[in-house]
This record gives structure tokens, C-alpha cells and sequence, in this order.
């Protein structure tokens, strides 16, 4: 499964990723763990523009 890292934009695939983070009921993969990090720290600020297409129905 090929996700995108959304701190740093990279194609990563998804089973082998560093880390992953469920936000807001989406699960977000990282290549290391200090994209994972910086996620955590500031979840909105990368998560809404990974999912700025997307109309979440919630
Ligand atoms: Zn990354």
C-alpha cells in the first residue's frame, strides 16, 4: 500500500512504515520517526493539507 508521508510529502509504503498515527479517525503513515513526531506535535497543520481534496463526511 503506497501512502503519503504528510510532514515531508514522501511516497512510502504503508507496512513498512517507521510509525503510524490515527488522527481524527485517519491513519496517517510516516517514514521515520521524527516526521511522526512533528505530526504529533502539530497533527492539524499537516493533516489538513494531505486531506484539503477530500470532503470528510463527519
Ligand atoms: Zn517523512
Amino acid at each position: 500500500m503506497q501512502v503519503i508521508d504528510p510532514v515531508c510529502g514522501m511516497t512510502i509504503d504503508g507496512d513498512k512504515s517507521a510509525g503510524r498515527e490515527v488522527w481524527q479517525g485517519q491513519t496517517y503513515y510516516f517514514c521515520s520517526k521524527s516526521c511522526q513526531e512533528k505530526f504529533r506535535a502539530t497533527p492539524d497543520r499537516y493533516a489538513k493539507k494531505a486531506g484539503d481534496h477530500r470532503h470528510a463526511h463527519d
